[in-house]
């Protein structure tokens, strides 16, 4: 089948691991008789520097036209880059809010799995880390908090700030709708994470998710407060399967889910919106320091491509098979600087740069 996909390869590292990526998409392609084809799509500091602007109207129409676009990353160093001497809404981080909102990409996807082989990166302790984790967070990116109403006010002669948080049941029933039919391709589990015991919109967000939970009699749904959230996930990781949370919520969380894997060059993440349109990226930044060196992993951009197969392609095969080569790789001892082993024994142990991970993931395909 023929697929287009954009590529906004983005600054510093992004052009780096998407070049990977996209090797083992053509991997994938020529094994199993698909066509990936590429437009590539300029955002970030590279679209500033062409065009005065992070985003231009040219770049959404391009990634609206595409069955998904897979990303990099965007920006520069924020204290030397001329990038941040511009007014906020012109620096490259504009073009990724500006992006995900003309695409309405509210639901995010952060996987995090522990994997054996890098066990010993884990922050948890030692018995919790060595029985690993495999979670997903879905977060609600585009409602909440984050997006209420604000202002500040004088009140009774005191300085008052109010925010404001906002669900409606359109709102909550779309990401409910995207994290049960996840936990579908998954272990059939949803933990919804709220805080039904002080806030309204968390009530309406359990009424909606058990309402949702009809339709999928083969998941089951379980409810469990921020907080304690907070605490299970450092205590007993593997509980988790698919958590789906609002926004601020989300934001906390998946950081937390984030740093028990111990790295952030392994981490994809999907956001996507009501058709199977999504965009994949790292969780991780454009990484400066180590731009051009030929050093940052590219799994966890070659792991996002795996979940655009998945979500966006509906490839579970070609997804299980990119992800199976990951771990084969780790599995041989292939390790980028960022996840060697920091102490023991390194035999059979091969420190590779990022285009050698790259090689060594497409050549586990198939
Ligand atoms: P960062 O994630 O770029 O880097 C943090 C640390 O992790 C650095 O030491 C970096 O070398 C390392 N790192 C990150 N990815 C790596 C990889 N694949 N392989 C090996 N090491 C890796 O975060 P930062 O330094 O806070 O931000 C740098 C720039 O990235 C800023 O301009 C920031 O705004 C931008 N940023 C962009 C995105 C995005 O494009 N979605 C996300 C976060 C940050």
């Amino acid at each position: 089948m023929d697929f287009k996909v954009g590529v906004i390869a983005g600054d510093g590292i992004g052009p780096e691991v998407t070049a990977e990526a996209w090797k083992v998409l053509e991997k994938v392609g020529s094994t199993f008789g698909h066509n990936f084809i590429r437009t590539d799509i300029l955002m970030g500091g590279c679209s500033i520097d062409k065009y005065g602007e992070p985003l231009t109207q040219e770049a959404i129409d391009a990634a609206k036209a595409q069955d998904a676009v897979l990303m990099g990353s965007i920006g520069g160093n924020t204290s030397t880059s001329p990038w941040y001497k511009l007014p906020p809404e012109k620096r490259p981080e504009a073009g990724l809010l500006g992006i995900r909102k003309a695409l309405n990409l509210f639901a995010n996807l952060r996987p995090a799995y522990l994997y054996p082989q890098l066990a010993q990166a884990c922050p948890l302790r030692e018995e919790v880390a060595k029985k690993g984790f495999d979670m997903l967070i879905m977060r609600e990116l585009t409602g909440g908090l984050y997006f209420g109403a604000r202002h500040t006010e004088e009140v009774d002669g005191l300085m008052t700030a109010t925010d404001t948080l906002v669900y409606n049941e359109n709102e909550i029933r779309r990401i409910a709708i995207r994290a049960f039919d996840v936990a579908m391709k998954r272990r059939k589990k949803v933990t919804s994470v709220d805080k039904a015991n002080v806030l309204d919109s968390s009530r309406l967000w359990r009424k909606i998710t058990e309402e949702v939970a009809k339709d999928y009699p083969e998941v089951t749904l379980e409810h469990m407060l921020v907080d304690n959230a907070a605490m299970q996930l450092v205590a007993d990781p593997t509980q988790f399967d698919v958590i789906l949370t609002e926004n601020m919520f989300g934001d906390i969380l998946s950081d937390e889910a984030s740093m028990i894997t111990g790295s952030i060059g392994m981490l994809s993440s999907a956001s996507l919106n009501e058709s199977s349109f999504g965009l994949y990226e790292p969780s991780g930044g454009s990484a400066p320091d180590i731009a051009g060196k030929g050093i940052a992993n590219p799994i966890a951009t070659i792991l996002s491509a795996a979940m655009m197969l998945r979500y966006s392609f509906n490839l579970d095969k070609e997804a299980d098979a990119v992800e199976k080569a990951v771990e084969k790789a780790l599995v041989d001892g292939i390790r980028t600087g960022d996840i060697m082993p920091r102490e023991g024994d390194l035999s059979g142990i091969t420190k590779v740069g990022t285009s050698g991970m790259g090689d060594a993931i497409a050549d586990r395909i198939g």
